[in-house]
């Protein structure tokens, strides 16, 4: 699980993150959802660490990450991003081994077994020795998701995965990360698709300049949202 309590986060003299707070309990999916701007990446990037929160706490079964070891919080919590981030001169194979190799220090035949396990799982078995280049934005983006499961994580921080996929192939990422939510992955989940936030999430998050603004299950959230400034996103992206 994990706990954040009153975050504070800045780009220079920009407080980009206000006292943001939240649970998010093992085995459950939270979706973050906000306008532009009001802080969602930053506050996965906080969770792993990409930027370092000004004040606040982040506990990942009760040990803050703060002090963490990089190198065990990079195991422990994993990141999907919106643009793959993989590797172009490495094959899918090739890409999930990686981390498994430098991270865990697996032994390569270890880290082989595992990353084809991890593809096959999301269905790229027949596409391991493709490089990211023959893949389409659909499969690459299911090569991300396989090398952050490869890892083990106890969360997985996914922004915006489908926002830079053709229409028809968000459908298949999403139902893959529907699928990881039935089987219980704790994930936090940054997604303009409210479809999947309404069907998936445990629990919604919507923030507003860098405030959590209102917090609560699906149905609370879209069909009995409370604060202005929810009701106003809602007509406006629903
Ligand atoms: P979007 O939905 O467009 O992805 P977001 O909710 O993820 O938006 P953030 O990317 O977290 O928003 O940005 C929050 C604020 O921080 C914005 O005002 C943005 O301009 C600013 N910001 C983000 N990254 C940086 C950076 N590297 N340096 C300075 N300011 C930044
Ligand atoms: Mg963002």
């Amino acid at each position: 699980s994990l706990a954040i309590s009153e975050l504070d986060m800045a780009y220079g003299d920009l407080n980009v993150l206000k006292k943001v707070s939240l649970e998010v309990k093992a085995g459950s999916v939270t979706c973050v959802i906000g306008p532009s701007g009001s802080g969602k990446s930053t506050l996965l990037r906080c969770l792993n660490r990409l930027v370092e929160p000004k004040a606040g706490n982040i506990l990942l079964d009760g040990t803050t990450i703060l002090t963490m070891k990089p190198e065990t919080l990079r195991r422990r919590v994993g990141m999907v991003f919106q643009h793959f981030n993989l590797f172009p001169d490495h094959t899918a194979l090739e890409n999930v081994m990686l981390a498994l190799v430098r991270i865990k220090h697996l032994p390569k035949r270890e880290a082989r077994r595992i990353a084809e396990a991890s593809l096959a799982d999301v269905g790229l078995a027949s596409r391991k020795d493709h490089r990211p280049g023959r893949l389409s934005g659909g499969q690459q983006q299911r090569v991300a998701i396989a090398r952050a499961l490869a890892m083990e994580p106890e969360v997985i921080l996914f922004d915006e995965v489908t926002s830079a996929l053709d229409p028809e192939l968000v459908k298949g990422v999403l139902d893959l990360m529907a699928d990881l939510g039935r089987r219980g992955m704790t994930m936090v989940v940054v997604t303009h698709e409210m479809g999947f936030a309404r069907k998936v999430a445990d629990q919604v998050i919507f923030m507003d300049e860098g405030r959590v603004v209102e917090t609560g299950s699906p149905s609370e959230i879209f069909d009995n949202p409370k604060s202005p400034r929810l009701k106003r996103f809602l007509a406006e992206v629903l």
